[in-house]
């Protein structure tokens, strides 16, 4: 459900809540919006203020996509920062460090899909993390 701030042709604003924003339109065509102070069925939306109503139950956390791909960029950003990059000798100093040939240390790189399973079968522990695009670093 969401709600919008209707006006009608004397100005006056009511809220009216909808099943979405289609049903204004069908509601609205249909001539069955009508202004609860005077009757009046000429009614716009007044402000573009949208309030979804709050369900009773809890529901999953949710972000926007904007938010995970700035959380992916500030995360990526510190593991360039505190890593060192391997690139693709990423397996082969993940499995010094795993057989204590190499000191620890934050290693970062890219492995491919065989590398990946052998590190798995040796009990290597690594993360695969997105990496974001180029196009954000203004490089045109
Ligand atoms: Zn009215």
């Amino acid at each position: 459900m969401i709600v919008f701030d209707l006006k009608c042709a004397n100005g006056h604003i009511f809220e009216a809540w909808f099943k979405n924003g289609a049903a204004f339109d069908e509601q609205k065509e249909q001539g069955r919006l009508q202004c609860p102070v005077c009757g009046s069925s000429s009614v716009e939306k007044a402000i573009s203020t949208i309030k979804v109503k709050k369900g009773g139950a809890k529901g999953d956390g949710v972000v926007s996509q904007a938010a995970v791909a700035q959380l992916v960029h500030a995360f990526y950003k510190k593991v360039v920062e505190t890593s060192e990059d391997v690139g693709t000798r990423f397996a082969a100093e993940a499995l010094k460090m795993h057989y204590g040939v190499a000191e620890p240390r934050s290693i970062r790189g890219v492995a491919t899909k065989e590398e990946e399973e052998m590190l798995k079968d040796e009990g290597v522990e690594f993360f695969r993390i997105p990496v974001p695009s180029k196009k954000e670093e203004g490089s045109h």
